[in-house]
C-alpha cells in the first residue's frame, strides 16, 4: 500500500496538520511520500521522498496550477491513496483530483480500520465504513483524528517540480478575522457546556461553575450553533485549540471534532448521564451525573472552600 500526503503550507509555515497525515500512513503500515508547495527553507521532519514545488513562484492557493503538480507527483508515485487534511486547501483541491483521476474520494476520514476509512454520520452519532470500488482513491482526514506519537523527525529527499499550467485565480492574500470574543487558549481552567444543558437558561450554571473555578466557559457546537454561546467559546475543530491545566466537560458527548480542540488538556472531567459516553475515552475522571443537579450543588460547595 503506498499513500500520497498532500502536506500543506500557509504564510510562510509548514502546518501541524502535515503530520496527521504521516500518522495515518503509520497506521495503516503504508509507504508513504508527501507533496508540498512550500519551500526548501521549511522543510517537514520526515524520511521520505517530498514533492517539492516553489511556493514563491506558484503561490499558497492556486488550485489550477496545484493540481495539475499533484496530478504529476500522483503519475510518478502511483499512490494507492492520495491524502489531503479536512482543511480548507484539501477541501479544495481533493475534489479536483479524484474527479481528473476519476477514483472514489471519501471525505472526513476519522478512522481506518482493516485498510477501510471509516468517516462520521449523522452528526457524528454514526460511523460508516466506506470501501472504494475503484483501486486509487482520494481521502480527507478529519483533523485530530490521527496524531503521532511522538515528535516527527527526519530529512526528506526532495524532488523538485514544476508545471507551466495556467492560474486560474489570483490568490490577494489572507484576512485575519476581527479579534473579539474570549482567547479560551490562555484560561487554565475551561468548563465547557455541550447539548446537555438541554436549554439556554442552563449555560449559566456552566459558567457560575467556571467562575467559581477562577476560569472561562466553553462550549460545543451545537451550542454555539443553536447561538446560545458565542462562537469565540467553540471548542474543537471549527472552534478554538486548548490546553488548559483543567478541562470540565458537562453535557458533552466526545465527538472527535470536538476532542481534537482539547484532548491535550492536562486533566479532564466529564460530567454526563451516560457511562458509555465516548468523552470517557479521554477523560481523568468520567462523572456519571445529570448535569443540572451536580453542577450546581459542586458550584456551592467550592464557593463555601
Ligand atoms: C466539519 C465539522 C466540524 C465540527 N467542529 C466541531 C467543533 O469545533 N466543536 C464541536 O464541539 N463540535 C464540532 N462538530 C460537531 C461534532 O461532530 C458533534 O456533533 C458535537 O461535538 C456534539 O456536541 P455535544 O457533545 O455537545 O452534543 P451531543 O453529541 O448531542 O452530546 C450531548 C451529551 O450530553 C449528555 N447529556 C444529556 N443530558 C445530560 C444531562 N442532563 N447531564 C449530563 N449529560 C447529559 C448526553 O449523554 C450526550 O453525551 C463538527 C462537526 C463537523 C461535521
Amino acid at each position: 500500500m503506498k499513500t500520497l500526503l498532500v502536506a500543506e503550507y500557509r504564510d510562510g509555515e509548514l502546518l501541524n496538520n502535515s503530520y496527521e497525515l504521516v500518522a495515518f500512513a503509520e497506521q495503516l503500515g503504508a509507504d508513504s511520500a508527501m507533496f508540498l508547495v512550500g519551500s526548501d527553507s521549511v522543510l517537514p521532519a520526515y524520511n521520505g521522498t517530498l514533492y517539492l514545488a516553489d511556493v514563491g513562484k506558484y503561490g499558497e492557493f492556486n488550485p489550477a496550477v496545484h493540481k495539475q503538480l499533484l496530478l504529476d507527483a500522483i503519475a510518478k508515485e502511483q499512490p494507492d491513496m492520495v491524502v489531503f487534511s479536512h482543511s480548507s486547501y484539501g477541501w479544495d483541491l481533493a475534489p479536483r483530483i479524484s474527479l481528473a483521476l476519476k477514483v472514489a474520494h471519501i471525505s472526513e476520514v476519522i478512522d481506518i480500520v482493516d485498510g477501510v476509512p471509516v468517516v462520521p454520520a449523522c452528526n457524528a452519532k454514526l460511523r460508516r465504513d466506506v470501501k472504494a470500488k475503484t483501486t486509487q482513491m482520494v481521502l480527507t482526514l478529519q483533523g485530530g483524528a490521527f496524531g503521532l506519537e511522538d515528535e516527527p523527525s527526519g530529512n526528506p529527499t526532495v524532488v523538485s517540480i514544476d508545471t507551466d499550467a495556467a492560474a486560474q485565480v489570483e490568490f490577494c492574500g489572507y484576512e485575519e478575522a476581527e479579534a473579539g470574543g474570549v482567547d479560551l487558549s490562555k484560561a487554565e481552567v475551561i468548563v465547557s457546556a455541550g447539548r446537555g444543558i438541554g436549554k439556554p437558561e442552563n449555560l449559566k450554571i456552566i459558567e457560575a461553575f467556571a467562575k467559581a473555578l477562577g476560569g472561562e466557559y466553553g462550549a460545543s457546537r451545537p451550542v454555539v450553533d443553536s447561538e446560545w454561546a458565542d462562537h469565540s467559546r467553540q471548542v474543537g475543530t471549527t472552534g478554538q485549540t486548548v490546553s488548559p491545566k483543567l478541562y470540565v466537560a458537562c453535557g458533552i458527548s466526545g465527538a472527535i471534532q470536538h476532542l481534537a480542540g482539547m484532548k491535550k488538556s492536562e486533566f479532564i472531567v466529564a460530567i454526563n448521564t451516560d457511562k458509555d459516553a465516548p468523552i470517557g475515552e479521554v477523560a481523568d475522571v468520567l462523572i456519571v451525573a445529570d448535569l443540572k443537579e451536580f453542577v450546581p450543588a459542586m458550584t456551592e460547595k467550592i464557593k463555601n472552600l
